[in-house]
């Protein structure tokens, strides 16, 4: 198999509780994670190791190419655990779809599809576990993003729990199109709860009613249990706040800031509330798109 193409999701957080700063220097965190059919693509091709072990061309400029892209930390994880490289390099196009640095993922989702590339492309047939144990050494979203689906992510983002399924329900993203640093939204979190003097908020029972909602297919329970503990520390908020407003006033059943943001989904009930929904914060937002959850993460594609 000298090449390969991957779809590589986005995702949504429908929870996220950020806890202390651990030692480590990341945060604890508990998020329910949601894929959607949002993707990249990804193309890979095997070369000689002449032009490097890795090269990568992209259609969206703000994204690096170099090695602070993710694809090339996970070319690196890939070849240090299982030595396949050998003589050869690998090509990698990304067609990019999903918005950057937008609180979406869209960088661990590539490192995850990257992942499952090279183990089809090398014939390994490494265990999803293998994998995942890679994907954390990556980076925080990316075990998760290999799976896909609907889970409950835990620690730093590496214990990956799946759920339940929910089904393609349809949710419309939107942005007023500044990009965001992660790091900074969580130092500027921490800064906030030092001033107040007030650590993490218990959200146990949000959480509990969330996982009720899923494993219930009852959306009347998911709506109401829905949070971000970082929609208090971004930098975008009076953003944020406007596209919920919109969102809601539209007709969505429920509206929320997705990661560090500054990305808002709104869920909606069906295409034509979808529809309604999107056009009216389109009228605001330079990004809006339309897309809906998925039970699936990086997928190969033949
Ligand atoms: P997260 O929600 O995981 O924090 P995000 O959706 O906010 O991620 P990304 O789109 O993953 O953000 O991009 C964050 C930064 O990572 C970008 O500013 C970019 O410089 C860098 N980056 C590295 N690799 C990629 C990639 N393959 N696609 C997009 N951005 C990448």
């Amino acid at each position: 198999m000298l090449g390969a193409k991957v779809v590589a999701r986005a995702k949504i957080n429908l929870f996220l509780r950020v806890g202390d700063l651990r030692d480590d220097g990341f945060h604890e965190i508990r998020s329910v994670m949601q894929a959607l059919e949002l993707s990249d693509e990804l193309y890979f091709r095997v070369t000689d190791a002449r032009g490097g072990r890795v090269a990568i061309r992209c259609n969206e400029e703000d994204v690096p190419v170099g090695p602070d892209n993710l694809v090339w930390r996970a070319v690196d994880a890939f070849d240090v655990e299982t030595g396949a490289f050998g003589a050869n390099g690998v090509q990698v196009l990304i067609n990019k779809r999903i918005p950057v640095a937008a609180g979406l993922a869209g960088g661990s989702a590539d490192a995850a599809a990257t992942l499952v590339a090279l183990n089809r492309i090398f014939e390994l047939d490494l265990t999803h576990e293998r994998l995942g144990r890679m994907a954390a050494m990556v980076g925080s979203d990316v075990a998760f993003c290999l799976g896909g689906g609907t889970a409950l992510v835990s620690g730093r983002g590496e214990e990956v729990e799946r759920l339940e399924p929910l089904p393609p329900f349809h949710v419309v993203l939107a942005s007023m199109g500044q990009a965001v640093f992660t790091a900074e939204v969580y130092r500027r979190l921490d800064e906030i709860r030092a001033e107040s003097g007030a650590g993490a908020e218990s959200s146990d029972g949000i959480l509990e009613g969330l996982l009720a909602g899923i494993r219930g297919h009852s959306f009347e329970d998911i709506y109401p249990n829905l949070r971000n503990d970082l929609e208090s520390a971004t930098m975008a908020a009076e953003g944020v706040e406007q596209l919920k407003e919109v969102a809601l006033g539209a007709g969505a059943r429920a509206a929320l800031m997705s990661g560090s943001g500054p990305t808002v989904f709104a869920l909606v009930s069906g295409i034509e509330e979808a529809a309604e929904v999107a056009w009216e914060m389109e009228k605001i937002a330079p990004i809006t798109i339309v897309t809906s959850f998925s039970d699936r993460g990086a997928e190969l594609k033949d």
